[in-house]
């Protein structure tokens, strides 16, 4: 059991009690059936609900299974990067505790990783069970982003995917706080295929990602693959520089040879406005950049670990006692 596994499958896990034993259930199945050893890594993002415990009693019943307990929510995707930092194997499986990617796929990725590839992204062929805006949303923004980057970031992918031990490596070496994974991994090159597949709907529990979030998530993805929005800015500057400039020149000309004395209220209301309106939106532009430099400069580790339960090292989990006393809630008068 000491000697590292084959292969290790990394689930970061964020308030998922309701996913967990099925998802163990079927990734497990999956897994059996395959000849590599393997290890199921769960990352616990700062649930709030039962899922640490949970997640404890599959690691005292299954050695296969190993924890890394982070200090608080440092959301998903540096769940997933303590997850890489852990995972052992040769290969290393992303996939969310939900089962919207289908463990079902990993052999197949697997296949492709013997054949010699070194990334094998799942590339979603429909969504199911996702609501309209969602998928014009996201449909929308990979489409958007691939417009804004020179990084060639496939449309269509989550994070859903293998990646082999040298891409994981190299992945170690990228610091960035603000993280956009499946960009930086595409970022990195090497052997890449996707691998189409059939996005399910969320087993059980609602989404972590919210609007806010997935906004969020958008504005680092851009941000970090390109500069394209600061440039804008000094493209919008030459613009209404040019404009104003037109517009000067006709003020003069009305001045001194058609003997308008200017009389516009409105036209210098409107010139003011937008003026400040762009100055301040540039302005917003460059905060964006500048918060990320100053967060990078800071130079924190990305995330804090509370502790690790891994391999045949059981000790952190000792004195916590199994939580298996009674699970259902108290039933109602
Ligand atoms: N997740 C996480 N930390 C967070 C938010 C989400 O570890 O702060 C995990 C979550 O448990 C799930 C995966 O990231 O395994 C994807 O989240 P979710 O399914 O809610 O996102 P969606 O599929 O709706 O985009
Ligand atoms: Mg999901």
């Amino acid at each position: 059991m000491s000697e590292a596994p084959l292969l290790s499958v990394v689930i970061p896990v964020y308030n998922e009690q309701a996913v967990l034993p099925e998802m163990y259930r079927r990734l497990t199945e999956v897994l059996e059936g395959m000849e590599e050893s393997y290890e199921i890594l769960l990352v616990n993002d700062g649930s709030r609900d039962r899922s640490l415990e949970i997640m404890i009693r599959l690691r005292k019943h299954d050695p296969r299974v190993s924890l890394v307990n982070l200090a608080r929510n440092f959301g998903h995707q540096l769940a997933v990067t303590a997850g890489l930092d852990h995972a052992r194997g040769r290969a290393v499986v992303i996939i969310d505790a939900d089962l919207q990617d289908p463990p079902e796929v990993i052999p197949q990725m697997v296949a492709l990783w013997r054949e010699g590839y070194d990334v094998v992204y799942g590339q979603r062929q429909a969504r199911a069970g996702e609501s309209l805006f969602k998928k014009v949303s996201a449909a929308a923004f990979y489409r958007f982003l691939r417009r804004m980057t020179s990084v060639d970031i496939p449309v269509d992918t989550g994070d859903f995917r293998l990646i082999s031990r040298r891409v994981v490596d190299a992945m170690g070496r990228l610091g960035e706080h603000h993280r956009f994974l499946r960009g930086m991994i595409a970022w990195l090159g090497f052997r890449q295929v996707a691998l189409k597949y059939e996005r399910a709907p969320r087993f059980a529990g609602q989404t972590k990602y919210p609007l806010r979030k997935m906004l969020r998530f958008a504005a680092d993805a851009t941000v970090s693959f390109s500069f394209l929005p600061l440039r804008a800015a000094t493209a919008l500057g030459f613009v209404v520089a040019a404009a104003c400039l037109v517009y000067a020149g006709y003020a003069v000309w009305a001045r001194l040879f058609a003997g308008v004395t200017v009389s516009g209220w409105t036209s210098l209301m409107v010139a003011v406005l937008f003026l400040g309106a762009v100055q301040l939106l540039s302005l917003g532009i460059i905060g964006e950049y500048l918060g990320r430099v100053y967060e990078e400069v800071k130079g924190r580790p990305l995330y804090v670990t509370d502790f690790v339960a891994q391999g045949p090292d059981d000790r952190a989990l000792e004195g916590r006692d199994e939580p298996d006393r009674d699970e259902r809630p108290p039933a109602s008068p």
